[in-house]
């Protein structure tokens, strides 16, 4: 059985425990740089992807993240945590650094201010027939992707297809909450991914 590590400096922590406990993981909430050696993979919530940039650098969890993910740990972010995977954000904070991994630009806030959250039924291959629920709250949207990335799902706004899915080799990352709707497939498919890794 995988340890998945949750970052837990801020945002929805226990939402992911749970979703992971489910899906038959063993976890582990990860506040210091000796539990970043302790974790075969790793999830980043959804909160604030500026205070979270922060807290880690201040936790000294930033350096050992970002040399783990480099050298191939599985990790999953949603919503903030999908900021925190990409290798380029727009909109971010003036300072804001991400840890990085995914060859993708990010855009922050994406789904603009007058819709703050909403949710939508996506259809993703790679998780059945079944629609997924996505709930969005203050949601980014992939901007712009490299080679090497693949989408697993996109919303389509004012004629644009915006990916909100995605995955590169080990790193998955979607704009919205999975964790807060019982439906625990992204969640598996993660911790398959762990234990396939
Ligand atoms: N808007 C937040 C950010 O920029 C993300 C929102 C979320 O995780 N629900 O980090």
């Amino acid at each position: 059985q995988p340890t998945i590590g949750v970052l837990a400096v801020q945002g929805d922590v226990r939402e992911h425990v749970r979703a992971l406990e489910l899906a038959g993981a063993r976890t582990l909430a990860v506040r210091r740089p000796s539990e970043v050696a302790a974790i075969d993979g790793l999830v980043i919530p959804g909160g604030e992807s500026t205070t979270m940039d922060k807290l880690c650098r201040i936790f000294d969890l930033r350096d050992p993240l970002v040399a783990r993910l480099q050298a191939g740990m599985p990790a999953y972010g949603s919503c903030a945590g999908m900021i925190m995977l990409a290798d380029r954000i727009l909109d971010g904070h003036r300072d804001q650094q991400t840890l990085g991994g995914i060859d993708m630009t990010v855009r922050r806030n994406a789904f603009g201010r007058q819709v703050d959250s909403f949710e939508d039924d996506l259809r993703i291959r790679e998780l059945g027939p079944e629609p997924v629920r996505a709930v969005f709250i203050r949601a980014p949207w992939v901007e712009e992707i490299g080679d090497d990335v693949h989408v697993l799902a996109s919303v389509h706004v004012e004629g644009t297809d915006h990916p909100v899915a995605v995955r590169q080799g080990n790193l998955l990352a979607t704009s919205f909450h999975p964790e807060v709707t019982g439906d625990h497939r992204f969640h598996q498919f993660f911790v398959d991914m762990v234990r396939h890794a």
